[in-house]
C-alpha cells in the first residue's frame, strides 16, 4: 500500500501504541482516585499537558485536553463568541476553514451572530491586510486557520494578531492549527492568537483527542462541559489518560526529529511537485507553503473517478475534504477555478514515513487513468 493521506490521519508509531498499551492495562487509574494508581494518574495527565504545552510554546495552565480538532474549533468558537459579546456580534473568518469552525459559525449565524466569510485568492492565498479590513468595531471573533488541510497554504496569523493590536480592536483571535502544530513552526507566546485548537492524530497521535489553548485575555473562560470539575473545571468528565499519553508520546517523538521530518518531508513534496507536474494537464492548486500537503488537479478527470482508481491500485489519496456528490469541496470552490479544473482536484499529504516509491506510483497510476481507462467529463 501506498499511504499518501496524512493530511487525513497518521499511523500511529509503535513507541505510542506501547505507551498507550501501559497506560491501559497498568496505569488505568482515574485521576481523580485519592490513592496511588489514581495519584499517578494525575501525574502522568500533567506530564502529558507539559509536554504539548511546551511544543506548543505556552504554559501548561493555559492548554486544555479536549476530544479532537473539531471539540477544540466549536469551543474556541463559542467561547469566544461569549466572552466577547459585550463587544459585538460579528465573526470574521474565511470561507475555507475546516467545517468544524464554519459550522460553529453557522450556529452563531442562527443565534443572530453575522458572519464576514473572506475568499483567499486563486492560489488559496490570504493577507493580513484582506483580513484586518473585515474587522469592524463589533467584531467579537476572527478565526483563521494557520495552515489550510486542502491547499497548505499557510495563513499570516502573527501579522493579523499585530494588526488587531495596532487597531486597537478588542476582537479575539482564533486560529485552527490542526494542520501547522509540528509542521509549520510557531511558538503561541509569539504568534498572538488568544485561542489555538490541536488535535493528536495529525501528528502520529491517537484519533479523538486533542487540545485547546486559551490565552491570557480569556480568563474566566464560559465551561464547555460542567460536572466533575477537570480541565480546571472547564471541560469536565474522565481525563482520556491513555489518548493523552499516546498524545504526549507523539509530539516527543515528532519534536525529537522535527528538522529532519520537515526537511524530508518538503524534500518529498518538491520530488512530487517536480513528477506530477511533468503529467500533460496536471498543475498544481495554490501554492501552499506547508510542507505537508499537495493539491493537484487533473483537469477533465473527476477526482473521485481518480481516488477510486487509486484505491484500487493501493494508493490512498484524497478528493479534497471529500468531494460531495461530484461537487468540488467547499476549499476548493473558494477557489473559482474553470469548472473542469476545480472537479479533478486531488489532495496528496505526506508523513515522515513517506517515501519517494510512494510518490513513483501515484505518478505512474495518475499516468495511467490519464491513458483513457475511465471516462473524461
Ligand atoms: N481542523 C483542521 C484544519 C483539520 O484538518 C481537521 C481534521 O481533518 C480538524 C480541524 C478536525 O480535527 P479532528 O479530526 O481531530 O476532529
Amino acid at each position: 500500500m501506498h499511504y499518501l493521506d496524512y493530511a487525513a490521519t497518521t499511523p500511529v508509531p509503535k513507541a505510542v501504541a506501547d505507551e498507550m498499551y501501559r497506560v491501559l492495562t497498568e496505569e488505568y487509574g482515574n485521576p481523580s482516585s485519592q490513592y496511588e494508581l489514581g495519584r499517578r494518574a494525575k501525574e502522568l495527565v500533567d506530564a502529558c499537558r507539559n509536554t504539548v504545552a511546551e511544543a506548543l510554546g505556552c504554559e501548561p495552565g493555559e492548554l486544555f485536553f479536549t476530544s479532537c480538532g473539531t471539540e477544540s474549533d466549536n469551543w474556541a468558537v463559542s467561547a469566544a463568541c461569549w466572552k466577547n459579546r459585550h463587544v459585538g456580534r460579528h465573526i470574521v473568518t474565511t470561507a475555507v476553514e475546516h467545517s468544524a469552525v464554519l459550522e460553529a459559525c453557522r450556529w452563531m449565524e442562527q443565534q443572530g451572530w453575522q458572519v464576514t466569510y473572506l475568499t483567499p485568492d486563486a492560489n488559496g492565498g490570504l493577507t493580513a491586510e484582506q483580513v484586518l479590513a473585515a474587522v469592524r468595531e463589533d467584531t467579537a471573533l476572527v478565526s483563521v486557520m494557520l495552515v489550510n488541510n486542502e491547499l497548505g497554504s499557510v495563513y499570516p496569523i502573527r501579522e493579523i494578531a499585530e494588526g488587531l493590536q495596532a487597531a486597537g480592536s478588542r476582537a479575539l483571535l482564533h486560529t485552527d492549527a490542526v494542520q501547522g502544530f509540528l509542521k509549520v513552526p510557531f511558538a503561541a507566546r509569539d504568534l498572538g492568537a488568544d485561542l489555538i485548537s490541536l488535535s493528536a492524530h495529525k501528528i502520529g497521535g491517537p484519533k479523538r483527542v486533542g487540545a485547546l489553548y486559551l490565552g491570557g485575555r480569556i480568563k474566566n473562560p464560559r465551561p464547555l462541559l460542567a460536572g466533575g470539575g477537570q480541565e480546571g473545571g472547564l471541560r469536565s468528565g474522565t481525563e482520556a489518560t491513555a489518548q493523552l499519553a499516546g498524545f504526549a508520546k507523539a509530539v516527543e517523538l515528532r519534536r525529537a526529529q522535527l528538522e529532519e521530518s520537515l526537511a524530508h518531508m518538503s524534500e518529498i513534496k518538491a520530488y512530487a511537485v517536480e513528477g506530477l507536474t511533468s503529467i500533460p494537464g496536471l498543475r498544481v492548486i495554490g501554492g501552499g507553503a506547508a510542507p505537508h500537503i499537495l493539491s493537484v488537479s487533473l483537469e477533465g478527470y473527476p477526482s473521485q473517478n481518480i481516488v477510486n482508481d487509486l484505491s484500487a491500485q493501493g494508493i490512498c489519496v484524497s478528493a479534497g475534504s471529500a468531494c460531495h456528490r461530484g461537487k468540488p469541496s467547499h476549499v476548493v470552490a473558494a477557489l473559482r477555478l474553470p469548472k473542469k479544473v476545480a472537479a479533478g482536484v486531488i489532495r496528496l499529504s505526506f508523513g515522515p514515513e513517506t517515501t519517494k516509491e510512494d510518490i513513483d506510483a501515484a505518478m505512474r497510476a495518475l499516468r495511467l487513468h490519464q491513458t483513457g481507462r475511465l471516462p473524461m467529463l
